[in-house]
């Protein structure tokens, strides 16, 4: 039987993107192309007084806009929360994408940088940002290079006068730098901690000011918001659900990468609308429905909607929605095996919840026999007594197996202990 690991992954992804994994430069629309289609249109009417600040922000938040990093803040009240808040006002632009299963960012940077950029300097603008801070997975090496280039195009020839200053730093591969406070003390020199709350980032952020910080895809959508009107974004959702959604789908299916779905659509339509249905062989098992971090659902369970607020009820999370689907050759308990070995060597070590409480998780799951009651208080005090959301989640793949996945602690686990 076969243990599908993060290598795995890697495979897949190859698989979906071919040779872009392989650093060759990223075919991209570039920005004299991006502007002769009509690109940069959306921000020249913001900084020409075409649009107002609380137009713009009206319009993001009919749009339903949430942030699409995973934490589902909605977009139009961030810009007006850090829009009150005392000048000079900085920008952060997250791009780490490090959450297992996720290549969603790098796929449309890859393809139209300039719909981000816009995106970017639009929102800078309602906020009156002097500062952008752009944050890239450093592995993402062509996407660097493309970046620099595209920069630098736009910084010779700006598509608007006064343009804040944008700075492109280089993350250094730690997953917790995903979380916007260590994301914030990388960007100035330190080590990669995440702060206790209050005060917000939107409040003291970046070098203690005021900060807008967004996922780069929360950005990509603003201009074609504009463009098209809220309700083209808001109307497009399932289910009761609003919005559109980029799921990276990777795992046993016939054709994983990134689909463009409404929000809430449940993961039996996803699989079988966008991803041509499951491997010749097998059968849906269970998902991952919010990579690392979202815990592990079973197949009967794959009706649920995939959306922000839908899935905690069944003690999961969407995340940046990365969906990994596995199948009865997979097993939920080697998964969380996994799962919990990232947890360990990703853990800053600040909290000692999250520090040792993985470690001894993992120790605990890797006995033939689960503890489960040892286990559950465990899970009780990491989710509660954690500093930030890794060691906080860290615990949803365990609390899955023994809540959806109890006959794999019945008898043997499947598979080998990894
Ligand atoms: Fe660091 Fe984990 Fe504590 Fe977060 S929960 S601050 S990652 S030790």
């Amino acid at each position: 039987q076969h243990e599908m690991g993060w290598a795995n992954h890697h495979e897949i992804m190859e698989a979906a993107f071919g040779q872009h994994t392989k650093a060759l430069p990223p075919r991209h629309t570039g920005v004299a192309q991006y502007k002769a289609a009509g690109g940069y249109q959306r921000l020249h009417e913001c900084v020409t007084g075409k649009r107002t600040v609380e137009s713009l922000i009206d319009t993001l938040s009919n749009s339903g806009l949430r942030g699409l990093g995973g934490a589902g803040f909605p977009a139009g009240k961030k810009w007006a929360i850090v829009r009150e808040q005392n000048a000079p006002r900085l920008m952060a632009v997250n791009i780490d994408e490090g959450e297992p299963g996720t290549f969603k960012d790098r796929s449309y940077l890859e393809h139209n940088p300039h719909q981000f950029l816009e995106g970017m300097l639009i929102a800078a603008w309602a906020v009156q940002a002097s500062t952008i801070y752009i944050y890239l997975r450093d592995e993402y090496h062509a996407c660097r290079a493309m970046l620099q280039n595209e920069l630098a195009l736009l910084k010779a020839n700006p598509p608007i006068s006064n343009m804040p200053a944008i700075e492109l730093r280089r993350g250094a591969g730690a997953y917790i730098c995903g979380e916007e406070s260590a994301m914030l003390e990388s960007i100035e020199g330190k080590r990669g901690l995440p702060r206790l709350r209050p005060p917000y980032v939107a409040q003291v952020g970046l070098f203690n000011k005021p900060t807008l910080v967004h996922n780069f895809e929360t950005l990509y959508w603003v201009p074609a918001i504009l463009e098209k009107g809220a309700s083209w974004f808001s109307e497009q959702g399932r289910h009761g659900r609003s919005g559109l959604r980029s799921y990276s789908v990777s795992g046993r299916v016939n054709k994983p990468g990134v689909h463009l779905a409404p929000a809430g659509i449940t993961l039996n339509e996803l699989i079988s609308e966008y991803c041509d249905g499951m491997q010749p062989g097998h059968t849906l098992y269970g998902y991952l429905p919010g990579g690392a971090s979202g815990g592990i659902l079973p197949a009967v369970l794959a009706d649920v909607p995939l959306d922000f607020d839908t899935l905690q009820p069944h003690g999961c999370l969407i995340g940046s929605a990365a969906v990994v689907v596995f199948s009865q050759a997979d097993s939920a308990v080697n998964m969380a095996r996994n799962l919990m070995r990232f947890f360990v060597h990703e853990s800053c070590g600040q909290c000692t919840p999250c520090r040792t409480g993985t470690a001894k998780a993992l120790a605990l799951i890797n006995q033939p026999q689960w503890n489960v009651p040892l286990l559950q208080e465990l899970s009780a005090v990491m989710r509660d007594a954690s500093i930030c959301g890794l060691g906080q989640a860290a615990p949803n793949p365990i609390d899955c197996v023994i809540r959806y996945f109890p006959q794999e602690l019945e008898f043997e686990p499947r598979g080998s202990k990894s």
